[in-house]
């Protein structure tokens, strides 16, 4: 089970130690000891087990919410093993449980994929938090979903789009790249701009996407926003709970990777005030009958079932999205429900070439960029493939 990468690193390392061991007098025992080591040492492997907290909405938006811890494993297990043991964390660290004589919540893992970070056999370890009980956490959104797809469900086929934009901050909160005092120039050049006046952060950007890539994640590309130093990846079009993890690990990358790069992204919805558009989680949904030909009657469909349930969505669609959905700024006002083809101020847009082809998908542009992903896709299905 030990990857070639990691005999690499292992054959480099005791490479090095070779050419110092030659300025010093052979001690062949040792070195026959020390080989012997390392052999153990490239059997490890480093799992860093990934969940999300129970702080939502209660930290601020420029907090994220999610929590990690390294296991070492003396043996390694391949990528989507499902062998990654059960592990457990202080709940009441975490506000996950009360503080307490019995604050244990279970990790339970459900995705893995390559650690594009700490490379060699190393791996991500994505987990659904349980009570003591073994039941799934209150915070478990991702259960709930994981339940509601029974094989009628399923028989849909039904894909995920998800749009994720965030902004960057410098260390000191400031935000990335603007003008020390003042403001940068007013929002036109910065939506996929290219050019050093235009463009704030693209290193940092082009190392996240990197490193989706190397984890096998599906994103699907990448593009400066609207607002300078605000970015966006997309994950999809997948399934719905393949959709929630990898876009869980890709949110993971972002902030793993900022620490390297000394910038902080935020999913908070509207981080500055006034004349700069806020941060979205357009979701992109649909079913196999839309994607077929015609499949615009099934879109309009589900558009009108989308109609009757808008304050449901609205309610757990993030946290501050009532700063975000104004009516300006390419989003419509959160009391109003608006479909529309080509239309960046409604709250569900038919993409023109979906309108052309007469068949594809619909664009929910209502959730805020700090949603949690598995709740769209629950919403999303709930209210046009159950109702
Ligand atoms: P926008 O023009 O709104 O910025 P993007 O190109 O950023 O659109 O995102 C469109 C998203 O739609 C992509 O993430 C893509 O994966 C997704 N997508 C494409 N086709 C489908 C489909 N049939 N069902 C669901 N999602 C889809
Ligand atoms: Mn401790
Ligand atoms: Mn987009
Ligand atoms: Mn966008
Ligand atoms: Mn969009």
């Amino acid at each position: 089970a030990v990857s070639l990468v990691g005999q690499k690193h292992v054959a480099d390392f005791f490479q090095q130690k070779n050419e110092l061991a030659s300025c010093i007098p052979a001690i062949t025992n040792t070195r026959r000891e020390a080989l012997r080591r390392y052999a153990i040492v490239a059997e490890a492997q480093k799992a860093e087990y990934i969940w999300l907290d129970g702080q939502e909405g209660l930290k601020g938006f420029r907090f994220n919410e999610i929590r990690t811890k390294t296991r070492c494993l003396q043996k390694a297990l391949p990528v989507g093993s499902s062998e990654f043991p059960d592990w457990s964390f202080d709940g009441s660290s975490t506000g996950q449980m009360d503080q307490g004589n019995n604050s244990d919540c279970i990790l339970k893992p459900v995705f893995s994929c390559p650690d594009p970070i700490r490379g060699g056999n190393s791996v991500l370890v994505l987990c659904e938090v349980l009570s003591p009980e073994g039941t799934p956490h209150r915070t478990n959104q991702r259960r709930l979903l994981a339940d509601l797809l029974t094989d009628e469900i399923q028989a849909q086929d039904s894909w995920f789009g998800f749009e994720q934009e965030y902004t960057l901050f410098a260390r000191d909160g400031h935000p990335y790249g603007w003008p020390p005092a003042g403001y940068p120039a007013p929002q036109g050049p910065f939506y996929c701009g290219v050019g050093l006046e235009a463009v704030y952060g693209r290193q940092f950007v082009e190392a996240h996407f990197d490193a989706c890539v190397k984890a096998g994640l599906k994103i699907s590309g990448i593009n400066a926003e609207v607002m300078p130093g605000q970015w966006e990846f997309q994950i999809g079009p997948t399934g719905p709970l393949e959709m929630g993890d990898h876009v869980m690990v890709a949110r993971y990358l972002l902030h793993r990777l900022g620490e390297d790069f000394g910038v902080i992204a935020t999913f908070d919805p509207k981080p500055i005030q006034g004349d700069w558009n806020g941060a979205g989680a357009h979701t992109n949904f649909s079913t196999k009958a839309m994607r077929e030909e015609g499949g615009m009657v099934e879109i309009m469909k589900a558009i009108e079932k989308l109609s009757k349930t808008h304050k449901e969505h609205i309610a757990e669609y993030g946290h501050g999205n009532e700063k975000r959905l104004t009516g300006k700024h390419e989003t419509a006002s959160m009391d109003t429900f608006r479909a529309g083809v080509a239309d960046r101020g409604a709250s569900i847009r038919i993409p023109l070439p979906v309108s052309l082809a007469n068949k594809g998908y619909l664009e929910d542009r209502r959730p805020a960029a700090n949603v949690n992903p598995y709740v769209v896709a629950r919403m999303l299905i709930q209210s046009t493939l159950l109702n």
